[in-house]
C-alpha cells in the first residue's frame, strides 16, 4: 500500500509498518507453543459484594509470561490470537483451568472468564465447557462468561443461541465494559445476561462529570428493574466505592479491592479464613 503512494516520506512508515508486521508474526508463532511450554497463566481479580462486605467470585485475567520478551498483557496478545485462530486453543485453557481452580474453591464462589467474539464461531465450545465443568465436578452456575456487546453483532450470528444454551445449562453471562459499544439495550433482550459491568470509564469519571455520574446511576437502576446483577469496574478510591454504595450497586472491582493474584495465593487465603472460622466456631 506504501509503495504505491510513491517516494517521500512514506518510506518511513512502510518501514515500521513493516517492522511490526513481522514483530506480529513473530508473538503469533511463539503464541501456537505458548500453551504447551507453559508460559501462559491465570491471574484472578476479587468481585466484592458492597452490601454484605464479602467476596462473591473472581474474574479469571489471562496473562503471558514470554521466554524473551517478559510479561506480555492480554491487550496485545489476544488480538493476535483473535486473528490466527489459536484464541480456540487459548478459550479452552482458560475453561479447563477456571474450572478446575473452581473445584479447590468454596462453593459460594464463582469465576467469571473474558470470551473473544471469535469462540462463538466453533460451536464445539458448548460441549468444551459442559465437558471441563464435568471433568473438574464444578456447578455450572459457579462459572461465568464475560463477553462485550461487539459479540452479538450478525457476524456472530451464532452468539446468541450458543449463549442461551449456555444459560439452560446454569451457566451465567455477563455482559462487560457496558456502555463502550452500540447498541447495547437491544441486546439485553436478545440475551438474558445475569449482569451488567459498568465499564471503567465511567467510574473513573464518575465522581468529576456529572454526565458520567448520571449514565452510572441509570445503568444502576437499568439493572435492578431488569432484575440482574450489576458490577462496577475499575473502583480505585475509597470515594467511588462510598459513591457506587449510595447508588446501591451489587457489586465492585478495582484495585481498591485487590488486584489480580494468583490463584496459589487466594486458595492460601480461603484456606487461612476457613480455619479462622473453625477457631470462632
Ligand atoms: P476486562 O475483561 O474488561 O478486564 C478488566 C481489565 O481492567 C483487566 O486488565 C484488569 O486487570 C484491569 N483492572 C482491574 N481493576 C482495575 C482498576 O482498578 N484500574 C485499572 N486501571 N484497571 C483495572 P487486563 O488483565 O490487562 O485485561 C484486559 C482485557 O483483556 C480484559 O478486559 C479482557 O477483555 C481481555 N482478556 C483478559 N483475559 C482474557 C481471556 O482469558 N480471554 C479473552 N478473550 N480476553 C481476555
Ligand atoms: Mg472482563
Ligand atoms: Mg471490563
Ligand atoms: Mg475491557
Amino acid at each position: 500500500r506504501a509503495k504505491k503512494s510513491g517516494p517521500g516520506t512514506i518510506a518511513f512508515f512502510e518501514a515500521s509498518d513493516d517492522k511490526s508486521a513481522r514483530d506480529r508474526r513473530a508473538l503469533q508463532r511463539d503464541l501456537e507453543r505458548a500453551i504447551d511450554a507453559n508460559e501462559l497463566f491465570l491471574v484472578y481479580q476479587p468481585f466484592l459484594d458492597i452490601r454484605t462486605g464479602r467476596i462473591t467470585g473472581f474474574e479469571a485475567l489471562l496473562r503471558w509470561q514470554h521466554p524473551e520478551r517478559g510479561l506480555i498483557p492480554p491487550t496485545v496478545f489476544i488480538p493476535i490470537a483473535e486473528e490466527s485462530g489459536v484464541i480456540h486453543q487459548l478459550g479452552e485453557w482458560v475453561i479447563r483451568q477456571a474450572c478446575a481452580t473452581l473445584s479447590r474453591w468454596p462453593d459460594r464462589i464463582r469465576i467469571a472468564v473474558n470470551f473473544s467474539a471469535v469462540q462463538f464461531q466453533n460451536v464445539g465450545i458448548l460441549q468444551t465447557i459442559v465437558q471441563a465443568l464435568t471433568a473438574a465436578n464444578v456447578s455450572p452456575h459457579r462459572l461465568e462468561i464475560e463477553i462485550t456487546e461487539s459479540m452479538l453483532i450478525s457476524k456472530y450470528g451464532s452468539a446468541p443461541a450458543i449463549l442461551n444454551s449456555l444459560i439452560e445449562l446454569g451457566v451465567t453471562v455477563a455482559l462487560d465494559d457496558f456502555g463502550t459499544g452500540f447498541s447495547s439495550l437491544t441486546y439485553l433482550r436478545k440475551v438474558p445476561f445475569s449482569r451488567i459491568k459498568i465499564d471503567q470509564s465511567f467510574i473513573r469519571d464518575m465522581l468529576t462529570q456529572p454526565d458520567c455520574a448520571a449514565i452510572v446511576k441509570s445503568v444502576i437502576g437499568l439493572a435492578q428493574d431488569l432484575q440482574i446483577g450489576v458490577v462496577a469496574e475499575g473502583v480505585e478510591t475509597a470515594d467511588q466505592l462510598e459513591y457506587l454504595r449510595q447508588t446501591s450497586c451489587d457489586e465492585v472491582q478495582g484495585y481498591l479491592i485487590g488486584r489480580p493474584m494468583s490463584a496459589s495465593e487466594i486458595s492460601a487465603l480461603f484456606d487461612r479464613s476457613s480455619r479462622q472460622s473453625v477457631h470462632a466456631a
